[in-house]
């Protein structure tokens, strides 16, 4: 393989610069040349096309969101819109694409590798921390870190005005980063979608606090659980306790990538620029324990992963 392309796609992560920093400069010291298409599957089918040399992903490394942007492609749903794109691809020259995005990104990846035989990489870029086959997908340690410190920032006022505040963390269908912020920010209760739960029993556990002389509480809930406003709501309307709210929301997804999401980042980058030159194709890379592994994306795509059940039970017992 002489010429490879590069795409990040779907929902932006920090970190996906320092990915593309390490695909890209570990393409060229194997000699290969490197194209970057931006806004995702789009800038494939549009041939919208940037070229990377080392020294255009210079300073790029402490950079949140991706200087390639990122898009969602509807017509890359389709079949026709994939055979278009691989002919684009082929037209120009590029005969292996990395691909660093999400569940969905991974998933047309997949299609585009078992439709047309054409040779793709993933590398897990996601803040949710929700792809199978690694422990960490790019993104979510800033993530977590971002929330925790608007989360501690918080605590100091609901301390001081003996408040309970419920905070609204990102995680539409998991409850990943609720479950790390939960732990690392001390909350008192944490509210994700695996899990049932029961207001109910919160409101009476916040009573109980307060009666043990604990006069301010942090809720964190995840956003595909329940929003925050309806559970702040809630409970003022059945406990009588001040209550407040607050929605992370987009932040998370912004500023400068956590070391930690730096070096997985390169590393993950590098590793799938390698394997595709390598001729390895329908695979994503990722961690396990601290070591690099790449499985293929049927496996990846098919198992679901969940939260652990003994940081769910830590939450739980901490919360008392
Ligand atoms: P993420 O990669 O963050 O999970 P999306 O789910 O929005 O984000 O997917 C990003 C893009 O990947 C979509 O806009 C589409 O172009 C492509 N994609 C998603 N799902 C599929 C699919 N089932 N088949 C082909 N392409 C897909």
């Amino acid at each position: 393989m002489k010429r490879i392309g590069v795409i990040t796609s779907g929902g932006d992560a920090p970190g996906m610069n320092a990915a593309l920093r390490g695909t890209v400069r570990a393409a060229i010291s194997r000699g290969a040349e490197i194209i970057g298409f931006l806004h995702g599957y789009s800038g494939i089918l549009a041939k919208e096309t940037m070229s990377l040399d080392s020294m255009s992903v210079g300073g790029i490394i402490t950079q949140g969101g991706t200087i390639l942007r990122t898009a969602r492609c509807k017509e890359f749903m389709e079949f026709a819109g994939r055979e278009r794109a691989v002919g684009n691809l082929r037209e120009l020259g590029v005969e292996g694409l990395v691909v660093i995005g999400g569940d969905g990104s991974l998933t047309g990846a997949r299609a585009i590798h078992e439709e047309f035989g054409f040779p793709v990489l993933g590398v897990p870029g996601s803040i949710d921390n929700d792809i199978s086959g690694t422990d960490f997908s790019i993104g979510f340690d800033t993530a977590v870190n971002t929330a925790l410190e608007a989360i501690d920032r918080v605590r100091d006022t609901a301390y001081s005005h003996e408040r309970i505040f419920v905070i609204e963390v990102m995680g539409r269908h998991n409850g990943f980063i609720a479950l790390e912020v939960g732990l690392a920010g001390g909350a008192e209760a944490v509210i994700i979608p695996e899990v049932p739960f029961s207001l109910l029993d919160i409101c009476d556990t916040m009573l109980a606090m307060r009666q043990k002389g604990k006069n301010s509480s942090i809720i964190i809930v995840a956003e595909g659980a329940a929003r925050a406003s309806d559970v702040k709501d809630f409970i003022h309307k059945h406990t009588g306790l001040e209550s407040r709210y607050m929605v992370l929301g987009h932040m998370q997804r912004g500023g400068r990538p956590t070391a930690f999401d730096r070096v997985l980042a390169l590393r993950l980058g590098a590793m799938a620029a390698n394997r595709l030159l390598s001729g390895y194709s329908g695979e994503m890379v990722g961690v396990d324990g601290n070591k690099l592994v790449s499985h293929p994306l049927g496996y990846v795509l098919t198992t679901k992963r969940t939260v652990d059940p003994e940081k769910l039970l830590l939450a739980e017992v901490m919360s008392n």
